[in-house]
C-alpha cells in the first residue's frame, strides 16, 4: 500500500491509548522523535531496547506492549539488526514484529522471510530513486495470528463503525493490509497522490540495477579505506 505517514498508520492500528510498544534504539533520527514526542501525544508509549543485547528486548515485554518496532539496517551506523532472534521473542509474546527496511531495501533484506510481520519503508529513497516523490509503504506479512493472543483488539474485535465486523475473521491473512485501508486512511488520510505513486512505481522498476551499483561503489570505498595506510580497520554494514 502506497501512502505517506506510514508509521502512523501502523501504530494507529495497533495500538491505544495507554500501550506500549518496544523500539530498536538504533534508529533513524525522525522515529526516534515521532516516538518520544508526537506519539506521546496519542498516549502511546515506547520502551528503548538495545539490538546489542537482545536480553533487553524480553526483559521490556509487560501486558502492555502491543509490537516490537526495528531497523533491518539501522540508519545512520549501518548496524545490522538480527531480526531473527527479535522475531522470536515477538512471537513468544504473540506481537507483531515491524521492521523498517528502508536502508536495506528489498533487494538487500527480505526481513519476512526472517519472520517480520510488518515492513515499513521509506518511498522517497533507494525505492523511488530519483529524489522526486515522497512517500512510504505499508507491506502486511499475512503471517500473523492477529487474534490468538487478544493483544490485537482492533482486528480481532467487532469494529463498530463497519456493523461489528471482525477484521481478521472476515479479511484472514490480509487484515492488517484492509485495516490500515479501512482505519488508517479513512481517519487520518495521507494517500500518496497518483501522479506521485506512479513515479514511484516507475522508479521501483529500476531498484535492482541501482542496488547492485550502489553495493560496488560502496565496496570499492571499504575497499580503499581498509587499504588505506591512516585506517586500522575497515568494515562494510557493521559486519
Ligand atoms: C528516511 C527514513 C525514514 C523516513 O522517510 P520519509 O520518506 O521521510 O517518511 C524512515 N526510516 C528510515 C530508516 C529512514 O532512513
Amino acid at each position: 500500500m502506497l501512502l505517506a505517514m506510514q508509521r502512523n498508520w501502523v501504530f494507529h492500528t495497533l495500538l491505544q491509548p495507554g500501550d506500549e510498544f518496544i523500539a530498536s534504539n538504533k534508529l533513524y533520527g525522525g522515529s526516534i522523535n515521532q516516538f518520544n514526542h508526537s506519539f506521546k501525544n496519542f498516549g502511546w508509549n515506547v520502551v528503548w531496547a538495545d539490538t546489542d543485547d537482545l536480553s533487553t528486548f524480553e526483559n521490556a515485554i509487560t501486558d502492555k506492549t502491543k509490537a516490537i518496532f526495528i531497523e533491518s539496517l539501522a540508519n545512520p551506523g549501518g548496524i545490522v539488526t538480527d531480526i531473527e532472534a527479535i522475531a522470536k521473542i515477538a512471537k513468544k509474546a504473540g506481537i507483531p514484529l515491524i521492521v523498517d527496511n528502508t536502508m536495506a531495501t528489498p533487494y538487500l533484506c527480505r526481513s519476512i522471510e526472517h519472520g517480520a510481520n510488518i515492513i515499513v519503508e521509506s518511498l522517497t529513497k533507494f525505492l523511488g530513486g530519483h529524489g522526486n516523490s515522497m512517500g512510504g509503504i505499508i507491506v502486511d506479512g499475512g503471517n500473523f495470528d492477529w487474534s490468538a493472543s487478544g493483544k490485537c483488539p482492533m482486528l480481532s474485535e467487532p469494529r463498530p463503525e463497519y456493523s461489528n465486523m471482525v477484521l481478521h475473521e472476515t479479511f484472514g491473512n490480509f487484515a492488517f493490509a484492509i485495516a490500515c485501508r479501512v482505519l488508517g486512511l479513512r481517519d487520518l488520510g495521507a494517500a500518496i497522490s497518483p501522479f506521485n505513486a506512479f513515479q514511484t512505481l516507475t522508479g521501483i522498476e529500476t531498484l535492482p540495477l541501482r542496488m547492485e551499483r550502489h553495493c560496488q561503489n560502496a565496496q570499492k570505498v571499504a575497499e580503499w579505506l581498509s587499504g588505506h595506510e591512516a585506517i586500522e580497520s575497515g568494515s562494510l554494514c557493521g559486519a
